[in-house]
């Protein structure tokens, strides 16, 4: 039998990503308790690897991605949530680099692994500056009378335009893009599909592209495509 130790020590010798998964934090801002041990390794093995391996490791290396914690119980704000990134220019995890915290209780299916994608995007996206909470250019993509629900006062909500490949998008731009990112990855034949209808949608993956390859030559026109063929249903919610 493998040990946790030993399947951590492969997953770093791969990836060169660190994996913890031994710990309890009690924070006012992230709260988690340490990961079910047999579901963090189920995890690690055979379900984390796979959705790593579509990136090359420079890239995950240019994401600054240290380290994955694995946990259960996770919440923001009180809140819980499957996954989230903790960005090192917050200044909240400065020596260790960039950190996403995964909640392994949740089932191991298609949601699971968008929400892979959704935090390593908020990575690479505060790699280059803070645009990716301030992106106008982005912003100027949507109807002019869109506003998200990060612009608006408390006591309204973001109303459903084109454009928007979940509920979630109109949180703020920088979810918008982590979803629509996290669905190239996942599902591109499926939001091609919806962008087909949907002009707004159909330049916001585009610009995706542009900014994808700026971050990393390797996502050409052959990583889309790849990703078109690997495919599988999402949905849009
Ligand atoms: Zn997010």
């Amino acid at each position: 039998m493998t040990t946790q130790e030993e399947i951590i020590l492969a997953f770093k010798k791969k990836f060169g990503v660190s994996i913890v998964a031994d710990k309890n934090r009690l924070d006012i801002d992230i709260g988690y308790n340490r990961a079910d041990e047999e579901k963090a390794n189920r995890y690690v093995e055979s379900f984390l690897g796979n959705e790593l391996s579509i990136y090359s490791n420079n890239v995950l290396k240019q994401s600054r991605l240290s380290r994955i914690v694995l946990c259960n119980d996770l919440a923001s704000l009180g809140k819980k949530v499957a996954g989230l990134a903790d960005l090192q220019w917050l200044g909240l995890t400065w020596f260790f680099g960039n950190q996403i915290l995964i909640d392994v209780a949740y089932p191991l299916n298609t949601y699971a692994r968008l929400v892979i994608h959704h935090e390593l995007y908020h990575l690479i996206d505060s790699v280059d500056d803070f645009n990716g909470l301030y992106d106008n250019a982005w912003k100027k993509l949507n109807s002019p009378k869109f506003k998200y629900n990060a612009d608006l006062p408390p006591d309204s909500k973001a109303s459903a335009f084109a454009g928007f490949i979940s509920t979630y998008s109109m949180q703020a731009v920088h979810e918008d893009k982590a979803e629509t990112f996290a669905h190239m990855i996942v599902d591109y034949k499926g939001i091609e599909k919806l962008a087909k209808k949907d002009f707004v949608l159909k330049s916001k993956i585009r610009r995706m592209k542009e900014l994808m390859k700026t971050f990393s030559s390797e996502f050409d026109d052959d990583f889309w495509q790849a990703r078109a063929k690997a495919s599988t249903a999402a949905g849009h919610w």
